[in-house]
């Protein structure tokens, strides 16, 4: 075969390959799509019955919580935690299905001011976890308040979560300038993440720890995740297994 008829069968291969390559990039934004559309619709029909089962559990302890015994308050207890859990499942679900999609305004924000916030809004389990944080100095910049609001909770929050009582309970922030934009840096000194799953675990309901030692909902990274690609950035993570994890993202200056 002539070097010519070689190259032009080459090509002809090279685009067979990126048709297909469409095809099945259309049909993984198509299975988004409906997900994020079960996800809404979803969410919004579950938050009723879920409230007649709680207001139903209040009232039950409220009227007759003299006469039950242990065993039926502590029935009552498992119910009312079950549904508490439902809810922030559910509550996450909507957020992952907003996520991304509202455009909001760019305003001026000062991190330092966003991540005092957060410090008085989670006061309590700050106490309890005995945590310490330190601001190495964040800047202003222009932003969607709302989504960058919760992938900076969502962080910390994270950060708190994994951090144990006999690790050093030390949580730090700050940021790397660069030309364009801003990484900042969210590092614990937690339980750690091993290599094999940092990618994964921006995927919606991942969850790599002990469910009954950690709650949560493996919703809060995909959140994340779809916040930071609206604006255009990236999020990641570095970790060792049993030292603590640092989760960085980019933001336009
Ligand atoms: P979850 O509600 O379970 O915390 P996330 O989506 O926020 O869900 O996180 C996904 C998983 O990634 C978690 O279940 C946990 O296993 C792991 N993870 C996230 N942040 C940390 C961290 N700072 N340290 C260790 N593991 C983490």
């Amino acid at each position: 075969m002539t070097d010519i008829t070689e190259r032009i069968k080459q090509e002809q291969a090279v685009k067979e390959l990126n048709i297909k390559l469409q095809k099945h990039i259309k049909e993984l934004e198509l299975s988004n799509e409906q997900l994020e559309q079960f996800a809404f619709i979803n969410s919004h029909d579950l938050q009723e019955p879920l409230r007649m089962i709680t207001s139903f559990m209040n009232q039950l302890q409220r009227k007759y919580g003299g006469v039950l015994d242990e065993k039926a308050h502590q029935y009552i207890h498992f119910a009312t935690d079950g549904a508490r859990r439902m809810k922030q499942i559910i509550l996450d679900l909507l957020e992952y299905s907003r996520a991304g999609n509202a455009m909001e305004d760019q305003i001026e924000i000062d991190l330092n001011e966003l991540f005092a916030q957060y410090k008085i809004l989670r006061r309590k389990v700050i106490q309890e976890k005995d945590v310490q944080f330190i601001n190495h100095g964040l800047p202003k910049i222009m932003g969607p308040i709302a989504a960058l609001t919760q992938t900076l909770h969502s962080l910390l929050d994270n950060a708190v979560k994994y951090t144990k009582q006999n690790e050093p309970p030390l949580i730090e922030i700050s940021a790397q300038e660069e030309s364009d934009h801003y990484i900042i840096q969210i590092k614990d000194h937690g339980i750690g993440i091993d290599a094999k799953f940092f990618d994964k675990i921006f995927i919606i309901f991942q969850r790599l720890h002990d469910k009954e030692q950690f709650d949560g909902t493996g919703l809060g990274l995909a959140v994340a995740k779809k916040h930071v690609d609206s604006w255009g950035g990236k999020i990641w993570v570095e970790s060792t297994l049993g030292k603590g994890s640092s989760f960085y993202f980019t933001i336009k200056k």
